[in-house]
């Protein structure tokens, strides 16, 4: 169920282990909601829980809006943030990362989908990039590369970058970016000849279970049987959810994409990037710049208004004056599927043959084959190589 990233990536291994497969969504085409509009880095090296900044401010605002099911998501949020819970979280996420990148190379590499290697941080007071380096020391004993770039050596290794108001940056050789929808795409297409069967504009209606096990997901075109059953719904419908026999705290926190045509490209950026001081990613993705930002508790809705977008072309302007066209833009408001932890979660409930993939949250790309590789080593009976501890679903 849901034909995002996680649930082709698993539809993918399942079908590998020489399972029928039928992947079921309500959009036209594959990757079309989360998936699609994501920048598409996969920043292993900010493996951190998301914590505090950005969220903490958005939940703030929120919090005066009637909405408990916000509520009761941002009282565990906070409560899982602190201390102990923040350590076991950054060693969950940290262990899923490490386990996920090399089968995301091993995919990219089996259907040919390049990822191009290199992040840059950027910071624009020198306050802001020392913490952020101090702090990138935790991911450095995890063993990854994390360099520090003045200015002059920011300039060397992206010379299209305007740095007039920037500090420097933190540089990730062995983080990475690429299109995670055309990945989808490729990957689904590639699925199909492996005999995964795909039943697009088709939405679940509800899911029927029997003697503690689902029977059938009734959709649209009517009822679709099967011996098992993954939800990778990425951001549900509650009436779904509440049928799903077990307490899935996905809520929605959006973000905006836009999509602009690279008019000069002797002038935009040749790595993908985060200005960690506006919170605004960018990837060059062929003729096209993907530009994202916001992190906001805006519900279910996936509206969006011109001044959502100002401060990504602000943002861009400066770094990257004259690359792209703002004219020609395609944006879309877009919803991160997280957990109050930010980490996804794995297992069954309270149905024995309803597994979960699900809350991949803000790193979707990066932990995409590591999810659905254990998904579906579960459905398949097997323990799956990597410790899942603070990763399961509860069981009620
Ligand atoms: C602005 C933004 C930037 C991001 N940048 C990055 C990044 O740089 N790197 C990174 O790693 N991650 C990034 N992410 C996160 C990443 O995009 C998501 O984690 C990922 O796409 C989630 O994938 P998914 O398959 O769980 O959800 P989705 O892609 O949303 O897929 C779920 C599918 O389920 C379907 N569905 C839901 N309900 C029903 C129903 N009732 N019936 C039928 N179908 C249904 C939907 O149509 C959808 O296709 C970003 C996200 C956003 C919003």
């Amino acid at each position: 169920m849901g034909a995002g990233l996680a649930g082709v990536t698993t539809a993918w291994y399942l079908a590998k282990e020489g399972h029928e497969v039928v992947v079921i969504d309500r959009e036209r085409e594959v990757a079309a909601v989360a998936s699609y509009s994501t920048t598409g880095i996969v920043a292993a090296s900010r493996a951190y829980p998301w914590a505090g900044g950005e969220l903490g401010r958005a939940m703030r605002q929120a919090a005066l809006r009637f909405d408990p099911e916000l509520w009761l998501w941002g009282m565990q949020h906070v409560f899982l943030r602190t201390g102990r819970s923040y350590r076991r979280l950054l060693d969950a996420k940290v262990r899923l990362v490490r386990y996920s990148q090399p089968l995301l190379h091993e995919l990219a590499a089996a259907i040919g989908f390049p990822l191009t290697r290199g992040v840059l941080y950027l910071y624009r007071d020198g306050h802001s990039l020392d913490e952020a380096s101090a702090r990138a020391g935790e991911m450095r004993d995890h063993g990854f590369t994390v360099e520090q770039l003045d200015r002059a050596q920011l300039s060397q290794r992206e010379p299209s970058i305007d740095v007039a108001r920037l500090a420097g940056a933190l540089y990730a050789p062995g983080d990475e970016a690429g299109d995670a929808a055309r990945f989808c795409r490729e990957l689904a297409a590639r699925a199909r000849t492996l005999g995964v069967g795909f039943s697009l504009q088709n939405e679940i209606l509800s899911i029927e279970p029997a003697d503690g096990r689902v029977r059938q997901v009734v959709t649209h075109r009517g009822p679709i049987q099967g011996d098992a059953f993954v939800c990778a719904l990425g951001v549900m419908d509650r009436k779904l959810r509440e049928q799903l026999g077990t307490q899935v705290p996905v809520y929605p926190v959006t973000g905006y994409s836009a999509t602009l045509p690279i008019v000069h490209p002797e002038r935009a950026p040749r790595h993908a990037g985060i200005d960690e001081s506006r919170s605004v990613a960018f990837a060059p993705m062929g003729d096209k710049l993907r530009v994202t930002g916001g992190a906001e508790f805006a519900g279910y809705a996936t509206d969006w208004h011109p001044a959502d977008v100002a401060p990504l072309y602000d943002t861009m302007k400066q770094l990257f004056p004259g690359a792209v066209d703002y004219t020609r833009a395609e944006v879309r408001a877009c919803q991160r599927p997280m957990t109050p932890e930010t980490t996804p979660r794995f297992g069954t409930g309270r149905y024995q043959n309803l597994w979960f993939n699900i809350g991949l949250g803000h790193m979707g790309f990066t932990l995409a084959a590591g999810a659905a590789h254990i998904t579906a080593a579960l459905v398949c009976g097997r323990n799956p190589a990597i410790d899942l501890e603070g990763l399961r679903i509860r069981r009620h």
